[in-house]
């Protein structure tokens, strides 16, 4: 079958990586595409130019190349509802419709739904105004939780410690920064507890699990400093155990997908859940409907499971078919490699030799990367690798990951020193 993923991140690279093993791709007629890619996808598929916001030029490659699959790696083309434009003309898509992937792009009308299902999460309040969102923070103790409730990159989420610095971040949000997406705020009460990552696959009525993850979102060791997409992640995620992942797919997965099904909506591709374990138990804090980056890249490091395969049953609704998701029981473990600079102004530009990085077999994802017409590889973006190793467990897949980044030279990228400290610590 002809495949076309897209996207061009460290995320794509593992889905390329993986999907390049599926049976879907083993006959010589078969042809995996990607838009846009990089350099590290361009390994496994066919990098071409086609721009995922424009529907019809999509549609046009489908039909031409006779694409069998579309694989939508990020999420903004999937709330754009690429997905339905897709189907709506025969094509199998893996991920959610524009109406399901509501979960991602409206956090009020995720709450809304949760409301509905009775699944457990943080209490709220939506508002579309500053003097009202102000007045609605009388409801709330500090830290107060503020969030633009569109799309807004990783950066709309405000924590408050303060009244007078929730009510400054109210006025700064309504003041049009985050455009359509700050038009509602969404209030919150503050939750706490661990955070914790959970992956299903469906295809709106079965439900696969797709194990569990952890990841680093701030740029300093010690989980200190600024927010960023993500500096690091591991997989699975020990405190997540056994009993707290069936009571996560009990009361939160299963309600969701039962509830968008029940209203016309029914959800198909991967669910992402972001989870707080709090004394009374995981409660929902948000849902993303795409893989994360960079936890995609530890889940398909340990994937057994055939991936193109779990992706064309999500989409033609046959995940009834399907053995569940085999892991490997080793722990996969990623050191994101940012240019210097990152999150503000990453540096552009610099030079990266991976010679060796690889030897002790790790994997090394291209996220930011481009590649030059003499073949150096130089960074492109904030985030430009992604350093994957196993182990046993996270100490040994820490060391084994470390042991790539220093054979690495980025002489203008710098990495977090401790991905996966906590459960280090927990592990001595
Ligand atoms: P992401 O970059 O993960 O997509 P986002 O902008 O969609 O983030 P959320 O995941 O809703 O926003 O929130 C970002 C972070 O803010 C969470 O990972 C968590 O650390 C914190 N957070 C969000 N809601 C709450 C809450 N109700 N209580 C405590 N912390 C919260």
């Amino acid at each position: 079958m002809n495949i076309l993923l897209l996207g061009s991140g460290g995320r794509e690279h593992a889905l390329a990586w993986k999907l390049a093993q599926s049976s879907l791709l083993q006959r010589d007629d078969d042809t995996f595409y990607a838009a846009p890619g990089n350099p590290g996808i361009a390994d496994h598929a066919m990098c071409i130019d086609l721009d995922a916001g424009n529907h019809a030029s999509v549609l046009e490659f489908c039909g031409e190349k006779q694409i069998g699959l579309v694989v939508i790696g990020p999420e903004a083309p999937l709330v754009d509802g690429l997905g339905d434009s897709l189907r709506a003309v025969g094509i199998s898509v893996f991920g959610p419709s524009k109406a399901a992937a509501q979960l991602e792009g409206s956090k009020g009308f995720t709450k809304d739904l949760c409301e509905r299902a009775g699944i457990p999460t943080a209490g709220y309040i939506r508002t579309m105004s500053l003097a009202e969102a102000t007045a609605a923070l009388d409801k709330f103790d500090a830290p107060y939780v503020l969030k633009a409730d569109g799309l807004a990159a990783g950066k709309g989420v405000v924590i408050a410690e303060t009244r007078a610095e929730a009510t400054e971040a109210l006025t700064d949000m309504f003041s049009g920064r985050f455009g359509e997406a700050g038009a509602e705020v969404v209030i919150e009460e503050f939750m706490r507890g661990e955070e914790a990552s959970f992956f299903a696959l469906t295809d709106g009525a079965t439900i696969l699990s797709f194990g569990c993850a952890q990841d680093h979102k701030r740029v300093g060791e010690g989980d200190t400093g600024p927010n960023t997409g993500g500096m690091g992640a591991y997989s699975p995620a020990p405190v997540l155990t056994p009993m707290l992942r069936g009571e996560v797919l009990e009361k939160i997965i299963a309600p969701t997908v039962k509830k968008l099904a029940d209203e016309g909506m029914a959800y198909s591709g991967v669910l992402f859940a972001g989870l707080m374990l709090t004394d009374q138990g995981p409660k929902l804090i948000e849902y993303n409907c795409r893989f994360g980056d960079p936890e995609c890249q530890v889940l398909m490091t340990r994937l057994q499971s055939d991936l193109g395969e779990l992706m064309l049953a999500c989409a033609d609704s046959k995940l009834a078919a399907c053995d569940p998701v085999k892991m490997s029981d080793d722990v996969a473990l990623t050191v994101v490699m940012a240019a210097k600079g990152y999150p503000d102004t990453p540096e552009k530009g610099g030079t990266i030799d991976l010679d060796g990085a690889e030897e002790g077999g790790a994997k090394v994802f291209h996220a930011g990367t481009r590649r030059l017409e003499d073949g150096t590889i130089v960074a492109s973006g904030g985030r430009v690798l992604n350093v994957t190793a196993t182990g046993k467990n996270v100490t040994e897949a820490q060391a084994a990951a470390y042991k790539a980044v220093y054979a690495i030279d980025f002489p203008s990228g710098f990495c977090r020193r401790d991905i996966g400290w906590r459960e280090v610590e927990r592990e001595r």
